[in-house]
C-alpha cells in the first residue's frame, strides 16, 4: 500500500508500479509470438497411486523458454496471458498438444496390454467464457483422435462460483462428452462446498499447501483428513499435490488419499522423456550389419 510511506516512498513504490506495468506489456508481446515461434512447450509430472507406486497419469504443465529472459514461470505468465485474452489460443494450444501425446501413449500402451494413461490439463476460466470453447474441444478431439476418457479437465474453485449459469451447462456438457473434471487447489479457494454435488465433479486435488505440513502440523493434518472423508463419501478421486517426502506418503495413505503427484514421484519433464519412461515405442530391430558392408 501506498499510504504513509512519504514523499520518497511513494516515489519509489510509484516507480516499482510503472515498471511492472511496462514489464506485463513486454510480456504480453512476446507472448503473442511465442506459440508461432515455438517457444511453448508441455512438460508432463507423473500422477502415480501411492499403494502401488504406479503411474496412471500425469499433469500437463505449460512452459516458455523465452529467447532472451530463458524460462519465464507459469505463475509470472498465465495471469498476462488471462487479462490480455491470450490464454484462448495458448488453451487451445495445450490442449491440442496435450490430446496428440495422450493418443500417442495410449495407442502404445494399449499394444503392450498396459493400462491408458490419464492426462490431466488446466484451464482457465477465461477460456470458459470464449464463444465457442465446447466446439473447440469437440474439434481438437476429433482432430487428435484422443478420447474423452484419457482427458482430465482441471478447473479452479473461483470458476464454480461464478453466478453466470452457463458454467453449469458447459461442464454438464463435458462430463456428458466423457471427460473427467478436476479441482485443482482445492481448500485455497472460496469453500462454497455446495458446487461439490451442483456439478459434475469427479477428482479433487488437494492444494500443495495442506500437503506440505500434512506430516508435521496436526491442525493441517485433520483438515486434509476431514478433507479425504469429505471426498470418500462423495465418491470423489483424491490427489495431493506437491508430494515431497516419504512421511507425507505414509500419512496420506494412513488417510486414504490415494493419488499423488509431487517431486517425491517425479518433476514436470518434457514430453520425450516422460514418454521413454511411460510409453516407449517399440524399439527398432537391430539387424546384424558388419562396419564393413558400407560401401563407398
Ligand atoms: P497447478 O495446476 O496447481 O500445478 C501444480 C504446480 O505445482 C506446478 O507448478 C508444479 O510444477 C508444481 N509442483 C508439483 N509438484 C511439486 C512439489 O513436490 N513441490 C513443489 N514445490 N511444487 C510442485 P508450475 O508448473 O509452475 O505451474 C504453476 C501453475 O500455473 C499451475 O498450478 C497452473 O495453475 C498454471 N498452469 C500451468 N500450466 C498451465 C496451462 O497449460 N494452462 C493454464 N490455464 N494454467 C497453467
Ligand atoms: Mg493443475
Ligand atoms: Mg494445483
Ligand atoms: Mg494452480
Amino acid at each position: 500500500d501506498a499510504k504513509g510511506l512519504g514523499r520518497a516512498g511513494y516515489q519509489f513504490y510509484a516507480a516499482q508500479q510503472s515498471e511492472r506495468a511496462r514489464e506485463r506489456v513486454l510480456l504480453e508481446g512476446d507472448l503473442r509470438r511465442a506459440i508461432e515461434r515455438g517457444e511453448l512447450e508441455l512438460h508432463y509430472q507423473p500422477k502415480v497411486d501411492m499403494r502401488t507406486d504406479r503411474v496412471v497419469g500425469a499433469e500437463a504443465l505449460l512452459r516458455w523458454h523465452h529467447a532472451e529472459r530463458g524460462m519465464v514461470p507459469p505463475d509470472r505468465f498465465i495471469p498476462v496471458a488471462e487479462d490480455t485474452g491470450l490464454i484462448i489460443p495458448i488453451g487451445e494450444w495445450v490442449l491440442r498438444t496435450a490430446c496428440t501425446a495422450a493418443t500417442h501413449w495410449n495407442r502404445t500402451r494399449r499394444a503392450r496390454g498396459q493400462e491408458a494413461l490419464k492426462i490431466a490439463v488446466n484451464l482457465s476460466p477465461r477460456q470458459f467464457w470464449s464463444p465457442h470453447f465446447v466446439a473447440m474441444v469437440r474439434a481438437v478431439m476429433h482432430e487428435t483422435g484422443c478420447r474423452p476418457e484419457w482427458i482430465e479437465l482441471e478447473i479452479t474453485e473461483s470458476l464454480l462460483i461464478d453466478t453466470r449459469g452457463q458454467v453449469s451447462e458447459i461442464l454438464a456438457e463435458l462430463s456428458r462428452l466423457g471427460f473427467t473434471l478436476a479441482i485443482d487447489d482445492f481448500g485455497t479457494g472460496y469453500s462454497a462446498l455446495g458446487y461439490l454435488t451442483r456439478f459434475p465433479i469427479s477428482t479433487l486435488k488437494i492444494d500443495r499447501s495442506f500437503v506440505n505440513e500434512v506430516a508435521t502440523h496436526p491442525a493441517r493434518a485433520s483438515l486434509v483428513r476431514a478433507i479425504v472423508a469429505m471426498g470418500h463419501s462423495l465418491q470423489l478421486e483424491l490427489v495431493a499435490e506437491g508430494v515431497e517426502t516419504h512421511e507425507q506418503v505414509q500419512v496420506l495413505r494412513e488417510m486414504g488419499c490415494q493419488l499423488a503427484q509431487g517431486w517425491l514421484y517425479g518433476r514436470p519433464q518434457a514430453r520425450a522423456l516422460f514418454e521413454a519412461a511411460h510409453a516407449p515405442a517399440e524399439l527398432p530391430v537391430v539387424t546384424e550389419s558388419a562396419p564393413s558392408s558400407q560401401t563407398d
